[in-house]
Formats: structure tokens, sequence, C-alpha cells
């Protein structure tokens, strides 16, 4: 009588929720082990020269480029790692290639400066960390992660951010270093065409190439997005283009996607570009190609602005659309082979 009694208070109580933890603990859900199902997407800047005009070599240089920055984010993904330490790490290797418009190689401004920009933001959190006009970061995407991971605020510039880069441990170089002979050459070029009239000649299609972005679905479903630029060739000291703007650059949010985009920045800033796709998904039920593909043509090219994106979805779906004649860029994902294309 008295273990009857027992069992039905236990059930009582179970029932009623008073000992779920003691009795019949809710196991948590595991997080999958990784390597499951991950997607990384890259871009090295929309513009560039016209099908078949660039040399071969350099056509392979840029490939070699992209398959390398391919491989380190895969590396990344497929032992389990997050999207945001994937696209951190593919940026800093962007960085640190002159081949293209960030870090080392950086356009420059017209006064002869490299003066660089790069924002991430995180689709699990919803933070941001961006910087603007720096001079001695050696890798700003990591500034703009030190920015997102150990301050409250999501953007700094100039000066102050780069005090702030070297107080956080990141590496510092002299402002020489970001300085390729290439863009040296094309810098003293255009200053050459300057006059009173016309101080700074506009950007050349082959000038224009290079700003660089890396979007990450990894395999517990997180979303992260990263961009990093010198900005436009030619452009006023102190000019902030798109990629440190979060909604206009860079966006990511693991209800929507993920987006880094290129092109004539104060379009994209002025049409919150980014932010344009995640929101036509999220709040008009449009899919990523289709929401990635009114932002370019029908808001920015209607208005001429040039220029393209990457995204990624939730869902791992994939969107590349730009309106240049040409956009490097690459992806790949669990079990599918890397691919790069330019035009
Ligand atoms: N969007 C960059 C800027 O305006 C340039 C680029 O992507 O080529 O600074």
């Amino acid at each position: 009588m008295k273990s009857i009694k027992i069992v039905f208070l236990l059930s009582f109580l179970l029932v009623g929720g008073w000992l779920p933890a003691q009795v019949n603990p809710v196991p948590a859900v595991p997080e999958p082990a990784g390597n499951t199902r991950w997607v990384l997407v890259v871009h090295g800047g929309a513009g560039g020269p016209v099908k078949g005009t660039m040399k071969p070599e350099t056509e392979k240089q840029f490939t070699d480029s992209l398959n390398k920055a391919l491989q380190i984010g895969a590396g990344i993904l497929s032992s389990g790692g997050s999207s945001m330490d994937a696209v951190e790490a593919v940026i800093r290797f962007f960085e640190d290639c002159p081949l293209f418009n960030a870090g080392r190689g950086a356009v420059l401004t017209e006064d002869g400066h490299a003066e660089l920009d790069a924002s991430v933001m995180d689709g699990k959190t919803g933070k941001a960390g961006a910087v603007a006009g720096v001079t001695i970061v050696k890798n700003p995407v990591s500034a703009a992660r030190a920015v997102m991971d150990k301050t409250p605020y999501v953007l700094m510039t100039g000066k102050g951010a780069d005090a702030f880069a070297k107080a956080s441990g990141l590496q510092i170089v002299d402002p020489a270093y970001f300085i390729t002979p290439g863009r040296y050459e094309a810098w003293k070029e255009a200053k050459q065409k300057t006059t009173p009239e016309q101080p700074a000649p506009p950007s050349t299609e082959k000038e224009k190439k290079g700003t660089v972005g890396c979007v990450a679905l990894d395999s517990y479903g997180n979303l992260a997005a990263g961009t990093s630029t010198g900005g436009m060739m030619m452009k006023m000291s102190g000019r902030v283009g798109d990629s440190p703007i979060i909604g206009a650059g860079t966006w990511a949010d693991n209800n929507s996607c993920a987006v880094s985009c290129t092109g004539h920045g104060e379009y994209f800033i002025r049409n919150c570009a980014a932010y344009s796709v995640a929101v036509q998904m999220q709040y008009a039920g449009k899919s990523l190609e289709d929401a990635a593909h009114f932002v370019i043509f029908d808001i920015l090219k209607a208005k001429g602005g040039e220029g393209g994106l990457i995204a990624v979805d939730r869902n791992g779906n994939i969107a590349m659309p730009f309106s240049a004649n040409a956009m490097f860029r690459g992806t790949v994902s669990a079990g599918a082979i890397p691919e790069v294309s330019i035009y």
C-alpha cells in the first residue's frame, strides 16, 4: 500500500513537471560533429577586364589564389570550425596576397596612401565589427573582428582604430608595406592625368577590381560574412566605402543569409545593398537567388551602380550575381568539388 502511494506521488510530480531534472532529464541536443553540411563562397572583387583581355598567366594567378582561399576555408569548416573563423582566415589570406585590393596590394588614395576598410558579421549572435581608414594594421579583417569581440562598438575609424588594433596585439606594419609596385605605377599614371578641374580621375575598369569577401555556413547552421578593401583607386583621403558599413557591404543573420558586396560603394551604401537581400527573403519570402539578383540589377544597376555580391542562405543555397564585366569568385561545400570563375 505504501509503495503504491509513492508511485502515485511520483507520477503526480512528474506529470505536473515538478521533478523533470531529477527523474527524467531532457538530454541536451548535441551539436552535429561537423563536416556534415557546410558551404563557403569567396569573391576577389567585381569590375576587372573584359573576357579575353587578361594575360593567361595573370588569370592563372587569380584562379590559383581563389582556389587556395577555398582550401583554407574548407579546411576549417570540414573539421568542425565556425563560419566566423573560416571567414576571417580566408580574408586574412586575401589581405596578404598582393593581387587583391585589400591589405597588401590595396589601391591608393589621391595622395598616395593605403586607407583600408573591413567588416565582419556573425549571423548567430547578430554582432558585427568594422574598421575604416586604418593604415598600419596588417590584417584589417582581424581588427574588425576584435572590434566585434572586444568592444561594445561596431565601427572604429582612422587613428583610433589603428591604436585599438595595436593595443589588441594585432600585427602592425609600416604604411609602405601595403603599396605594391603595380599599384604605385597605376597611382602615378592616374596622378599625371589629374588637373585642377578634375582632381581625381574616376577609376578605370582595370583599377577597380580586387575587394575581397567571404560568406560561410558552418555545420552548426551558423552564417557569417566579411569584406575587406582598399576602397576605390584615387579616392579622396578619408572617403569610406560600403565595405565596412554593416548592411551596405556586409550582412549576416541566421534567419536569412550572409552577404558580402563589391562594386561602386556609394551606390551600395545608399541602397543598403547587403541588408536588402536579407530583408527581401525574411519579409517578402523571396528566394536568395531572386533577392540577390533584384538588388544587383533592379536596384543598383538601374541607378547606375556597378558591382556584385556573394551570398549563402541558411539552407546552403548560393547566389553570386554581378553587373560588371567580371567578378573573381569561388565556391566550395561539403562533398563538392571547389569551383572558381572570373567571367
Ligand atoms: N566597394 C568598394 C568601395 O567602394 C570597392 C570595391 O568593391 O571594388 O570601397
